[in-house]
Order: structure tokens, then sequence, then C-alpha cells
């Protein structure tokens, strides 16, 4: 029998491997369905680009991979972005996949604030890479006592009047501020912590040291003017908001999102308060604030103490009140694909 006309582009659209679901089934996002798909690698492999994996092929694409605690990669027209650099995070933690000095490549490093957890390989991606090392004032302070030239270190305090302009990209660095969680809460958490969690070895002890110092420790400044939000726009307009603290909104982010509206994506840190109330209410406000088409958390895993922070009472309050909002949490590595030409300023015909 000749197959022609109708018949013949059913067949070729339910392709060779099996007829793809037609309804949205989870199992379109595995790799049951990339495998047998032309799909790209650039957002199926789980291999970091920076790390010599694969860039996406669509220059619209972005590729965004969570590294643990608040890093991320992004990628896009061929550029990556780092968000935060705490990879040797010790065997005290849960294996990443990768190694600092597995990066070789990076265009741009954004360190949202100076505690160890965000910026401990800061120098030496920063070195290996070539790529500018942007932060607050405490922050690039502490970088200039560590191995890289300085005149990759670019200070930025968050207070208006710096935007950085990138060949596909700006970035605008605004002001936050760092989680303050109550002290009795952690103090009462840390004696069950030391009752009941696995203990690091001296050797992990002495590791964890060594780590410590390549942070900021016991400065208040990285509390009220060291902690940088980042909303990064892309040269057509979508737009993404990193935040790698819990804390409260400020003035200053309040101020730029009266400016702007709404943000396609936030990559935000869950609070580190341990109790729901709190880590929620604290979410609902950075939602409140940038207003994202997507949620992506951070800061939610921990080390071998077992305690990572719950994601999924934030999302069911998250969407509650923004039923329209999508929440995505993936695993080490795990690329999130964004179409950037479907953007929130597109939409709205800015
Ligand atoms: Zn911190």
């Amino acid at each position: 029998m000749k197959i022609t006309g109708t018949l013949a582009v059913l067949l070729i659209a339910a392709g060779c491997g099996g007829a793809m679901p037609s309804v949205p089934d989870p199992r379109n996002d595995t790799g049951l369905v990339t495998q047998r798909t032309n799909v790209d690698p650039g957002c199926t492999s789980t291999q970091l680009v920076s790390t010599g994996g694969p860039q996406p092929r669509n220059p619209s694409t972005l590729a965004i991979r969570w590294t643990g605690f608040a890093n991320f990669e992004l990628v896009y027209k061929g550029k990556v972005i780092l968000l935060d650099t705490y990879f040797d995070r010790g065997s005290f933690f849960p294996p990443l996949g990768f190694k600092a000095a597995d990066v070789k490549r990076a265009d741009l490093i954004l360190i949202g604030h100076g505690h160890v957890d965000h910026m401990s390989d800061a120098a030496s991606v920063g070195a290996r890479t070539g790529a500018p090392v942007v932060g607050a004032p405490v922050t690039i302070e502490k970088l200039r006592t560590q191995n890289i030239n300085p005149s990759q270190l670019r200070t930025v305090t968050g207070r208006g009047g710096e935007e950085l302009q990138f060949s596909n990209f700006k970035v605008e660095p605004i002001l936050g501020r760092h989680g303050e969680p109550p002290a009795q809460l952690v103090a009462a958490f840390r004696r069950a912590l030391d009752e009941t969690a696995p203990k690091p070895s001296s050797e992990q002890l002495a590791e964890l040291k060594t780590i410590r110092q390549l942070g900021v420790v016991g400065d208040q400044r990285v509390i009220t003017e060291g902690t940088i939000a980042f909303l990064i726009t892309l040269d057509n307009g979508f737009r993404i908001m990193f935040r790698d603290s819990g804390g409260r909104v400020t003035d200053y982010e309040k101020a730029a999102m009266q400016r702007i509206g709404a943000v396609d994506v936030a990559l935000v840190a869950v609070s580190a308060s341990i109790i729901q109330d709190i880590t929620v209410r604290a979410a609902l406000e950075h939602a409140r604030t940038y207003r994202p088409d997507v949620y992506i958390p951070s800061h939610h895993d921990a080390s071998f103490n077992n305690l990572w922070r719950a994601t999924e009472p934030l999302f069911q309050a998250i969407k509650a009140e923004h039923p329209k909002l999508i929440t995505v949490s993936r695993n080490y590595r795990e690329p999130i694909c964004f179409d950037t030409e479907n953007n929130i300023l597109r939409r709205k015909g800015g």
C-alpha cells in the first residue's frame, strides 16, 4: 500500500521508536524519551559545559544546572556563567560529580556572598578560566588574599548604577540581605544534631577547617552589605534573578522589581530557619517580590548530617498563592532548558 498525505505525516510525527505520549506525561522529561528522539544533548547531558559538556544547539536555549548549595551553571549563546563556586566541599558532603579542578571554562563568575559555602572555589576557578569574578566589597576583600589576579576582581555594592554589560546579556547587582535564622532555634537544632547526626571523622574535620578558611568568617558586613542579588537579562529580554541567601527582601530589590515587574526564572536559596512556617514565609516574600514564572530552589542540600532543607512545603505554599507559578527542582547537574524567546517581556510586547 502506498502511504501518502495525512497518514504519512501522522506516521512521521509518531516517530519510529513508538508514539510520544500526547498528555503532559512526566516520562516526557526522562531519558526514556530523550534516548529515542532527537533531543539536544545540551539539554540532557549531566556534564557541565564548564567541565567540557555539550552546549545547547539552539542559540535561544538557556541551560541551567544546579550543582549543590546555591551554585548554578547558566549557558546561553556559548557563554558560561557560574553563580557561586562551592564545589570541593570535602568528603563529609555528597559528591557533586565533578571537582573545582574540572571546571575549565567560564566567562563570568558571580558570587552572591562571601561565606565559604558560596565562594570557596572562586579564586581557583577564576584563575583557571580567566573569568571576571564579581562580588560585594567583603567578598572581593577576601579574594584579594587568595591566588587570583586582582585585575579579574570586580567589586559591586548593589546600590545602583553598576550594570555590567556583556555581549549577549547584562547583569544588574542588587543589594540583598543574608538570612538571619532565629538564634534560639538554630542552637536547639544544633544540640539535637549533635546528639543524633553522623559525625565527621577527625580527618574530615581537618578537611572542613581548611576549606572554611577560603570564605569570610564572622563578619557582620556579609549580612547587611555583603549579600548581592543578581538580575541577569538576556539580549531577548529573558530575566533570571539569582538570590543565594534566604534573607529578607530589601528596598533595593523592591525598587528593581517595581521597575521591571517580574522575572522569568528565580533561583532562590531556601531559608536556613529549619522550621517550616519561617522558611515558607521567606519563600513567599521572594515569590511575591520577584514574581517568577519558574521558581528553582537552592541551598537545600546538606552534608551527611542528614538535614536537608525541605522544598516541598515551600512549593505547596507558593503555588497556593500563585497557581500559575511553576516549581522545578532537579538533581545535581541535571539540566533545565528554557526557550528564552518565550519570555515575559515579549509576551507583554515590551
Ligand atoms: Zn551565608
